[in-house]
């Protein structure tokens, strides 16, 4: 219970300190890093450190995981991945090119092949300013090596695995990802389960693009699929379609109030119902949701 307690202290401060590259040695220190497997189905699983959720595939030729979490969680993360047969990957897909889904490329990238959509490669060689910080360029072995643009398919232990593009939705360069086989999604940032999501307007995201693209997601998913969200509890397909309903009617709600020419002051201070509320309470508060809607859709 005290480590649950701790755990989910951890997650608060995190939120503020998400993204801070080099700054959080101080925090470190302080923090034991600690990870979760759960086992979702057959030979796939989820792992969860400090950042963000991990999926994983345990195959006769190795590992493949999907993220790779913040660099100070990397040996935890590979003694994690030796239980399950292997301490280094054979292949990481991240599904974008923040932190907190992409600082243990640094560790991995000199053994394991990195996947990514086209634009996180990009971006991890130039990082944008992301909270008032600027992360340092990853070094070469910590780019991605395989790049696509639309659509790719990966052959893994007889599982076809679908790697799909979601366009201007968190980012500009989000990936998802389907193991047919197992009926396991990793949604990356799409999908914080039961919160709002963080949109990185600055990384070409948009709200818009993100409620789109997680209309285009469930389609793909069969009734029983399990859902690995970029942050809280593993989900299934009803989990999703909630927090997908409850974005659309709280952007409807901001979009209304915009009609009407209500400042974003006033739209905070009107806020949104109180069935909303537990939606607030995780990184994204209420008030930063209200802001990002409102900046998303004031955008041209
Ligand atoms: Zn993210």
């Amino acid at each position: 219970m005290k480590k649950l307690l701790s755990a989910l202290i951890m997650t608060a401060i995190v939120g503020t300190m998400a993204f801070a590259h080099d700054d959080n040695s101080h925090f470190e220190k302080q923090q034991e890093v600690t990870v979760k497997v759960t086992k979702i189905s057959g030979n796939v699983y989820m792992l969860q450190g400090r950042g963000g959720n991990i999926g994983a595939i345990v195959g006769q030729e190795g590992i493949l995981i999907i993220d790779d979490d913040y660099k100070v969680v990397s040996e935890k993360l590979s003694a994690a991945l030796k239980e399950l047969g292997s301490a280094i990957p054979k292949y990481i897909v991240n599904t974008h090119w923040h932190g907190d889904h992409t600082e243990g490329n640094e560790f991995f990238g000199k053994q394991s092949v990195i996947i990514a959509h086209e634009k996180v490669r990009k971006r991890l060689t130039d990082p944008p300013v992301i909270f008032g910080q600027k992360t340092a360029p990853y070094q070469p072995f910590a780019l991605p090596t395989i790049t696509y643009s639309e659509r790719m398919h990966l052959y893994f232990d007889g599982d076809q695995i679908d790697i799909v593009y979601l366009p201007a939705g968190h980012t500009d360069g989000d990936t998802m990802v389907f193991f047919n086989n197992a009926k396991v999604v990793h949604l990356g940032d799409h999908f914080f389960n039961g919160r709002f999501p963080f949109v990185d307007l600055a990384s070409g995201g948009s709200v818009q693009g993100l409620i789109n693209n997680i209309g285009t997601a469930t389609a793909m998913m069969p009734a029983d699929v399990k859902v690995i969200p970029g942050h809280g509890p593993l989900a299934t397909l009803d989990d999703v379609k909630s927090y997908q309903q409850t974005l659309t009617e709280t952007v409807g709600i901001i979009q209304n109030a915009m009609k009407k020419g209500m400042s974003l002051d006033e739209i905070k201070k009107a806020g949104l119902p109180e069935k909303y509320k537990a939606y607030g309470s995780g990184f994204i508060k209420t008030d930063a949701w209200i802001e990002t809607v409102y900046n998303s859709y004031s955008k041209k």
